[in-house]
C-alpha cells in the first residue's frame, strides 16, 4: 500500500519534471509574525496550541501555527534540490510535494509547482491589504506558504508554492518508509 503510494506519486512526477533553465522574477514577499484571521476550517489533525508548542520548536510554532515567514534565503530547503523523496508537513509528517516538483524560483524559498494531490489547502488570504493565497496542510491546518499563479517561470503549471524551509521536513523514499514502519510497530 505505502508503496504503491510512492510508486504512484513518482509517477504523477515523472509526468511533470522540469526542463531548461529557470527565469528570475522578482517578488514582494512580506516577511512578518503577524498572525492572519484564523479561518473557521477543520482539519482531520486537531491538537491544542499547548500541544503544539510541546511538539514543535519555536521557530516551527511560528511559522506552521501562527503563520510567521522564516527570513528569505535563510532556510534549509532554499537551495536544495533533491531528484528523489518527499517534502512532508514538519507539523504532522504528511507528505506534501515530491521532490521533482521543487524548482529553483530564486525567490528565497524553497518552491514547487504542485503539491501531491490533495495534500494542501488553498486559503484567501487578505492580509498587508491585498490577496493571496495561503498554502495550508490539509491534515493539520499547518502553514506552509503562499501560492502564487502567472509568473512565468517555466514549470507545467505556472504555479509557484513558495513554502517555508521550516514547515518542512524532507525524506528520502528509504526514510519515509521506515518512518511509517516504525509508527505502525507503535500502534
Ligand atoms: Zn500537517
Amino acid at each position: 500500500m505505502l508503496r504503491l503510494f510512492i510508486r504512484n506519486a513518482r509517477q504523477f512526477t515523472n509526468t511533470r519534471r522540469l526542463v531548461g533553465n529557470q527565469v528570475f522574477f522578482p517578488v514582494a514577499f512580506f516577511s512578518s509574525k503577524h498572525q492572519l484571521k484564523n479561518h473557521k476550517m477543520s482539519f482531520p489533525l486537531q491538537k491544542s496550541e499547548d500541544e503544539w508548542r510541546l511538539q514543535l520548536s519555536p521557530e516551527q510554532f511560528r511559522v506552521l501555527r501562527q503563520k510567521a515567514t522564516e527570513p528569505p534565503g535563510s532556510g534549509k530547503y532554499d537551495k536544495t534540490f533533491p531528484t528523489e523523496g518527499l517534502f512532508c508537513c514538519a507539523g504532522c509528517g504528511e507528505p506534501l510535494y515530491i521532490a521533482n516538483s521543487k524548482f529553483n524560483s530564486k525567490c528565497g524559498w524553497p518552491a514547487f509547482f504542485e503539491a501531491l494531490p490533495g495534500k494542501v489547502k488553498r486559503i484567501e488570504d487578505t492580509s498587508f491589504g491585498m490577496t493571496r493565497t495561503e498554502a495550508v496542510c490539509a491534515n493539520c491546518g499547518g502553514h506552509l506558504g503562499h501560492i502564487f499563479k502567472g509568473e512565468g517561470y517555466p514549470t507545467p503549471t505556472n504555479e509557484r508554492h513558495c513554502i517555508n524551509s521550516v514547515s518542512l521536513r524532507f525524506h528520502t523514499e528509504h526514510t519515509f518508509l521506515d518512518g511509517l514502519e516504525d509508527a505502525d510497530k507503535q500502534d
